[in-house]
């Protein structure tokens, strides 16, 4: 029997065709929405300052209201393909490829086996032909995805049950990619213009921020324990250098500060570190974000967690959380409540 996805499920995966045919249907269109500057389009630029943020916060979301959340992801990805800035797009994929891994955890099996395989994923699966998996695995950063350290058996490589759910992120991240930019038209973008601008100087004056004022006192527990074990010249994981270099590189640090933690090491090798903080900062075109925490806690590298802990669910989300408190400024308690609905609808951006 066909898998039934209700309008709940839709929110969740607003990528799925049955999300977009159920905005065209219920009778609005996109240029009737930017031209009355509905504050659905708004939420859309909401949405894209989040992922740019990495603001991976999810249990606010009203899923009842399904046609708004659609339509803020279909006006995500207009006003990114306006904005055509190859970091940015970057960032939203991975946003939305982390939304829906969050639902896809506590999904029903079936319809999770359902979304999977419209991803490009068979449930369930056990191996992958080489080629197919040379494909999907360029952008995981973890040593053990790297072909050489696979099962590999008569052309099929070996899945471990525990490395499905991070493949299927990885699958809905780089098909959202190769989706972007959309075509839109010069006069759509015009007309956006005002939020695409307000994007853009948000992200630099983030930048800007970022770079200023990173906070030592304010790293997560996992980031402090990183960096005590590399001081005691304890010889810690990939997963926990890649954590904390991605962790360092996303709140602003350069290349140097991020070598000088690593300096703290007595077997420091500065040619070795250089070389793996410049790939993990994004030399190579890909800019690597740290894992969530959910990850976090499958690496063993969730330690030493505090009340902040309990408010988040992404490493960066605390620090951004606990700068501001330690700035003074009210920490940003997430809501339970969205804005009001209304209607929507158009064609599936
Ligand atoms: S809950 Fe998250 S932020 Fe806190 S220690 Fe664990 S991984 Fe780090």
């Amino acid at each position: 029997m066909p898998v039934e996805l209700d309008k709940k499920d839709l929110a969740k995966y607003p990528f799925l065709k049955e999300a977009q045919h159920l905005v065209s249907a219920s009778g609005y269109s996109i240029d009737s929405l930017i031209n009355k500057k509905h504050f659905i389009v708004k939420k859309g630029a909401e949405r894209v300052e989040k992922a740019i943020k990495f603001d991976y916060f999810f249990d606010d979301i009203r899923l009842e209201m399904a046609e708004w959340e659609i339509l803020s992801y279909a006006f995500a990805r207009i006003l990114i393909s306006c904005l055509n800035e190859r970091n940015l797009t970057d960032r939203l994929c991975r946003y939305e490829a982390e939304r829906a891994s969050y639902f896809l955890q506590t999904e029903d099996p079936e319809k999770k086996d359902y979304v999977t395989s419209i991803v490009g994923i068979n449930p369930g699966i056990e191996e992958i032909p080489v080629v197919e998996y040379v494909g999907l695995c360029p952008a995981l950063h973890d040593s053990k995805w790297r072909l050489i350290n696979r099962d590999i058996n008569s052309g099929l490589v070996r899945i471990e049950k525990n490395e499905y759910d991070e493949l299927i992120k990885e699958k809905i991240r780089s098909m959202l990619d190769d989706q972007l930019p959309l075509r839109v038209g010069e006069g759509i973008c015009s007309l956006l213009s005002s939020l695409t601008e307000g994007i853009s100087s948000g992200y630099q004056e983030m930048l800007m921020e970022q770079f200023g004022e990173v906070d030592e006192g304010s790293f997560p527990p996992c980031m402090k324990a990183i960096i005590n074990a590399v001081t005691d010249g304890t010889n810690i994981p990939h997963t926990a250098r890649f954590s904390l270099t991605a962790f360092m590189h996303i709140i602003g640090m350069d290349v140097h500060q991020i070598v000088g933690i690593y300096t703290r090491a007595p077997d420091f090798d500065v040619e070795k570190t250089m070389y793996q903080v410049e790939h993990i900062s994004g030399r190579g075109g890909t800019e690597y974000t740290p894992p969530a925490c959910a990850t976090m806690k499958t690496y063993g590298l969730c330690v030493n967690r505090d009340s902040y802990c309990k408010k988040i669910s992404h490493p960066l989300s605390y620090y951004k959380i606990k700068k501001k408190m330690m700035k003074g400024d009210e920490a940003p308690v997430p809501s339970t409540k969205k804005d009001i609905p209304d209607k929507v609808d158009e064609k599936n951006p």
